[in-house]
């Protein structure tokens, strides 16, 4: 038989197709087909190059093998395949310990180069998969966007009754959403951040809530946006073990999000009300809309008081004047940004359009050079700090 070989594979349960690891993947081993996003045992030389920007995790899965996983194979799955034992002695049944040591840092998944703020507490994740779902209520679906607006936003509130589900800010579900595609398959899972707090939409209850944006032609979203209470609905997760909220009432959280990006950060500002009122941090929301008709949570954000949130809204379609991007408001801020970049209390995250990643890249960029800082070494240590996350797609 071959030598064992620690194989890199992606999880098609918990993929949402984004493409962000077949454009990093900086040997092209990456590719995919109408159902799935495949890695070439061939052509991957384990650089991990593709594991930080992924905004769910599904990217870092490890098997040990024998013989890869061909690529006809990894287009099949509806699911990862169990790590088998592999045999490496001279018995069937023996198996040496490099062998199982390789093994167990398989089943832990990679690491890679992200990382959870230090003081972040540790998460639970992939506690429920399709086969044994949590099924939650639904007690309540309101919708977030003005009756003027064409996008059609909602918030959702799933009660567990009974079921643990443990949950940190930051963190996603997966929806099941009901039914077979026109193939047969089940449809895919979707996923969705949590908008509401640690310990619930409604504090002590066993509940959480998502922000659902309603897609022409989207199986999930439109089943999401049409339930009514009383309704179940079956969950999976939760995931997501790095774009979590640092445990600390003097860090400085400067959030950056577009449209429904902005789920986890009304999970990081209710967290922080309800549980650090006192914080000496300071959190900042740079947040892009259409319209202020268009932006999700418009009412509710203009109750929050300035002391814990400072709001910056940017329009980009508002008719008679010019269009306004989050990273145009930061440029606008460059004053208060670049005073709280250097400091190692700071926190960065960016979560919403891909398209937004590069704008808001660039604003830091010369946002720092006005205080002859060098972004690209700070973002970088801030990244293995765990101090700066993008969750786009
Ligand atoms: P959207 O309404 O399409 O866009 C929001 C704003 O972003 C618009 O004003 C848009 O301006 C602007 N924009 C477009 N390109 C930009 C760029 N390059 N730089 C800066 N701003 C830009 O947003 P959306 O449909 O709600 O999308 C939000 C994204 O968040 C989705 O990709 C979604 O998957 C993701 N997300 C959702 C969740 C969730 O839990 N639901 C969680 C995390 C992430 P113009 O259109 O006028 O150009």
């Amino acid at each position: 038989m071959n030598a064992p070989l620690k194989q890199h594979l992606i999880d098609p349960e918990i993929c949402i197709r984004c493409n962000t690891c077949e454009e990093t993947c900086p040997v092209d081993a990456i590719t995919h087909d109408s159902n799935n996003y495949v890695v070439d045992a061939a052509r991957c030389n384990l650089c991990m190059d593709c594991i930080p920007p992924c905004p769910t995790g599904s990217i870092d899965n490890w098997r040990i093998v024998g013989a890869p996983y061909s690529l006809e194979d990894q287009f099949s799955w509806e699911e990862l395949p169990k790590q088998e034992q592999i045999a490496t002695g001279d018995g069937a049944e023996a198996i040496d310990a490099d062998v199982q040591a390789l093994i167990d840092s398989a089943h832990t998944g990679a690491g890679g180069k992200s990382v959870a703020p230090a003081s972040a507490l540790k998460p639970s994740v992939n506690l429920y998969n399709r086969d044994s779902a949590a099924i939650a209520t639904v007690t309540g679906n309101y919708r977030l966007t003005h009756e003027e607006s064409d996008v059609d936003v909602h918030h959702i509130i799933l009660d567990l009754g009974d079921t643990p589900l443990p949950v940190l800010e930051g963190q996603s579900i997966g929806i099941v959403p009901p039914g077979v595609d026109p193939d047969g398959k089940p449809h895919r899972i979707r996923l969705y951040s949590i908008a509401s707090p640690r310990h619930g939409e409604r504090p002590n209850h066993n509940n959480l809530a998502l922000t659902v944006k309603r897609e022409t032609n989207g199986v999930c979203s439109n089943y999401m946006c049409d339930l009514k209470k009383g309704d179940k609905v079956r969950i999976t997760g939760p995931f997501g073990a790095t774009f979590l909220m640092p445990n600390d009432p003097a860090a400085n959280i400067i959030m950056i999000c577009t449209g429904t990006g902005s789920a986890p950060f009304r999970a990081f500002t209710e967290w922080r009300r309800r549980a650090m009122p006192n914080a000496t941090g300071r959190m900042l929301l740079f947040f892009g809309a259409r319209r202020p008709q268009d932006l999700p949570y418009f009412g509710p954000l203009q109750k929050v008081p300035d002391s814990l949130l400072g709001k910056y809204f940017a329009y980009s379609r508002v008719p008679g004047e010019k269009k306004v991007y989050v990273q145009d408001l930061m440029r606008r801020e460059e004053t208060m940004l670049a005073k709280l970049a250097p400091s190692p209390h700071t926190h960065i995250y960016v979560c919403g359009l891909k398209g937004m990643e590069q704008g808001v890249d660039s604003a830091l960029d010369d946002i720092c050079r006005s205080a002859e800082l060098r972004w690209a070494d700070l973002r970088d240590a801030m990244r293995s700090e765990g101090r700066y996350h993008v969750e786009t797609y």
